[in-house]
């Protein structure tokens, strides 16, 4: 019988890339063959996020527009829809979406090809999402080889007001170490250098194994991996953020100075309305402990603004923070109003935020945001620097893109590189030493001249056709 071709999307996080990645594998190894198209494939799914509005309306848009390569004779004879969005409104989908064969929630990753092949319920949601992979799963990287994304846990039992998060992915379950470990391994024997750690909650790692955070000590473990440069830790929490990581951190030369902690906010009535469960002091001693402890971090938060409660002093409060603090990376989310969290409630009580408002102040705090990160771009100038050679500039032909240890891939700007004369071109995958000479709001430009590392992937990556927006 002829192998059928399937065609993914992934939309969202990179936890939920990683999903898609693991569904890429158990396909392949079941013995489809994958699309680069969607015209060219039997069957398309689409891996999507239901957690802001604007991220639903864009899983909404895809699912249309991978159904109309059904329809009038094309080729494609099954779509399967997953993930975020699935997991939270399995039976309206349903309803509203005839063209959509199978739908499959987060935690059913592991049945793809059981609705590839039609043989799963067309609603095959499992409403207690419980899922993990782990080293054996087959998984394929949609991403080129010398940078990974790994999780070691899904769920989260955090009670933030705003977030959907945990109804949709189910309580923490991290991993266990030996398997990450494993991963990782295997991950770096294929050309990995950058390792980055995911999870919704990653230094909740491990309460659910022993009772104990364990992201340390795992830290720990995997810096001992040969080959790998940097080892990159997202999705910190401020409380479950313990002297015992930073200092891993700070003592393993393989693991990124770099720290992307989400704080939200810093205004003590909001961080209660959003049931952060401590106050600013806390976040304001820990950015001063994290730059003491870690030195030459790099700070990455994210912020939203517009949720129900925030008055102008509490918008005036988050944005002399922003000034004091003078954060590395700031990423600026307007509220979104989510039936079923604590907040939709509270908005009924304290008064939406005007969408007006919400943008404004979005602005405001970009804007004060970009001129920190200008003035902390200039001060590199001249600075060394160990960069991974991306690919070709799309800026220009005579250039090269890349990223230094605290830019991380896909939401931190670049470098651009220029080539010193008589060096070398760099090979895809490469790690270069290049001194700065340039520099613009969020990116910079260097001059290489030599290679540090060269890339030990076997073959120029390709890039599997999964859309990740
Ligand atoms: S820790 Fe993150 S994923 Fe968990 S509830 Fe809070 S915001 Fe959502």
């Amino acid at each position: 019988m002829k192998k059928q071709a399937v065609y993914f999307v992934s939309l969202g996080c990179p936890k939920n890339r990683v999903d898609t990645e693991v569904m890429l594998g158990l396909s392949d190894h079941a013995g489809f063959t994958i699309a680069r198209a969607p015209e060219d494939a039997d069957a398309i799914v689409v891996n999507t996020c239901g957690f802001i509005g604007e991220a639903k309306e864009e899983s909404i848009d895809t699912i249309l527009e991978m159904a109309r390569f059904k329809a009038d004779g094309g080729r494609a004879k099954r779509l399967v829809v997953t993930g975020c969005l699935t997991q939270r409104y399995a039976g309206d989908l349903a309803r509203d979406l005839p063209e959509v064969d199978q739908f499959l929630g987060s935690g059913d990753v592991d049945k793809i090809v059981g609705a590839l092949r039609g043989e799963t319920p067309r609603d095959g949601v499992s409403m207690d999402p419980a899922y993990l992979y782990d080293d054996v799963t087959p998984r394929l990287q949609s991403l080129p080889a010398y940078t990974a994304y790994v999780k070691i846990a899904e769920g989260c039992d955090r009670p933030c007001s705003f977030c959907i998060i945990p109804k949709l992915r189910g309580g923490q379950r991290s991993r266990a170490p030996e398997s990450v470990e494993r991963e990782v391994k295997e991950l770096v024997s294929r050309g990995a250098v950058e390792i980055n750690l995911v999870a919704q909650d990653l230094t909740t790692y491990g309460k659910d194994l022993d009772g104990e955070l364990g992201l340390a000590s795992l830290v720990r473990r995997l810096a001992g991996v040969d080959g790998m440069r940097w080892l990159r830790l997202h999705y910190a929490y401020p409380t479950a953020t313990t002297d015992a990581l930073l200092e891993a951190i700070a003592d393993e030369p393989r693991v990124a100075k770099y720290i992307d902690m989400p704080l939200q906010h810093i205004d003590d009535q909001m961080l209660k309305h959003m049931r952060r469960g401590h106050v600013g002091k806390t976040s304001r001693a820990l950015v001063e402990k994290i730059r003491a402890r870690v030195p030459g971090v790099t700070l990455r938060t994210t912020f939203i603004v517009g949720h129900p409660g925030e008055t102008d002093e509490a918008f005036e409060n988050l944005c002399d923070f922003v000034r004091e603090s003078a954060f590395d990376r700031v990423g600026v989310f307007t509220y979104s109003n989510e039936d079923g969290t604590h907040s939709a409630k509270l908005a009924a009580d304290l008064g939406a935020v005007p969408p007006k408002v919400m943008e404004s102040r979005r602005r405001e705090l970009m804007r004060i945001q970009r001129a920190i990160s200008r003035k902390k771009m200039k001060a590199m100038v001249g600075r060394e620097l160990a960069v991974l050679v991306e690919g070709p500039s799309d800026e220009s032909e005579y250039l090269f893109a890349g990223r230094h240890e605290g830019q991380a891939p896909e939401i931190d700007g670049g470098v651009f590189l220029a080539l010193a004369d008589g060096v070398k071109t760099p090979r895809i995958g490469d790690v270069v030493r290049a001194r700065v000479t340039g520099y613009a709001d969020y990116d910079l430009a260097a001059t290489v001249e030599g290679t540090i590392a060269p890339t030990r992937m076997k073959r120029a990556p390709t890039r599997l056709p999964v859309i990740s927006v």
